[in-house]
């Protein structure tokens, strides 16, 4: 059995605040450990389920360079780095039984919800068909793609809430209840581990019951850019093209794994400035 666990980091237990989810900012050292303890909860439900089962761990935070390698249990395998066609999947494949999505956050415009953002802050919102997305339905499109269900959701519960509408019997572990962007009530990151240790166990048992998100393609796909230049750089891209309203760029893709590239490459253009 290969099981694949995705890791962001500002939906783990006791994280609320940008400085701790940014490489140098107050706290963040921290919140890499925390982090790394609830992924390591999460190998271990995995594990207990399934002993023997190949566990790898997709570092998809920001630089994808947050987890604590020494610290990780050492039964699983590290992705870590970027980019990668795979994004925040990297190490996903055709033979991988299921997926976990540990510390996910929101999409932009939901809320209140904690650190709610689609990608980076350059993304306004990403529409597939006409349906708002955030990191939790491109990722779970990616994975129903190439056959594998998202069985287990932790983060606060807006976003476990997302998961749930797009995968109907998926398990979520809310670690902490949104009060807003920047604030949430948490449970201890102890508690957050072992209910995270308890129903990933339960989730891998049960994981031939969850559906697949399937988004057939041809899809539309429309993303509304934060800068304006970045939507002159994106429209140099064969087939991407402007649409109204002066923030959006759209283009056809003929599967969800090239919507997903694609949208993962025009939020690297944000970081292009006028010259
Ligand atoms: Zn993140």
């Amino acid at each position: 059995m290969k099981i694949l666990i995705s890791a962001d980091l500002e939906g783990v237990s006791g994280i609320v605040h940008p400085s701790e989810t940014n490489p140098g900012g107050y706290d963040y050292e921290r919140s890499r450990a925390l982090m790394t303890a609830e992924v390591n909860a999460a190998v271990a439900g995995v594990l207990e389920a399934v002993p023997g089962a190949e566990v790898l761990v997709a570092d998809a935070h920001g630089p994808f360079r947050n987890l604590l390698p020494e610290e990780l249990d050492r039964r699983a395998r590290l992705v870590r780095g970027k980019p990668r066609p795979l994004g925040m999947l990297a190490g996903l494949d055709d033979d991988t039984d299921a997926v976990l999505f540990v510390g996910y956050h929101a999409r932009s415009g939901a809320g209140p919800a904690v650190l709610a953002h689609t990608i980076s802050d350059a993304v306004l919102d990403v529409r597939l068909d006409g349906r708002p997305v955030g990191e939790i339905g491109l990722n779970a499109a990616l994975a129903g793609f190439h056959g594998a269900p998202v069985v287990l959701i932790s983060g606060d519960d807006v976003a476990c809430a997302e998961l749930l509408e797009l995968v109907p019997g998926a398990a979520t572990v809310a670690v902490k209840q949104a009060l807003g962007q920047a604030a949430a009530i948490a449970l201890h990151p102890d508690e957050a581990r072992e209910r995270l240790h308890r129903i990933a166990a339960k989730a891998i048992r049960r994981h031939d019951q969850v559906p697949l998100l399937i988004m057939p393609g041809p899809l539309k796909v429309e993303v509304d850019l934060y800068g304006p230049y970045t939507v002159d750089v994106a429209t140099l891209i064969p087939g991407v093209s402007r649409a109204p309203g002066g923030r959006t760029v759209t283009f056809t893709a003929e599967d969800v794994a090239q919507a997903y590239r694609l949208v993962q490459l025009l939020t690297q253009l944000a970081q292009i400035k006028p010259n």
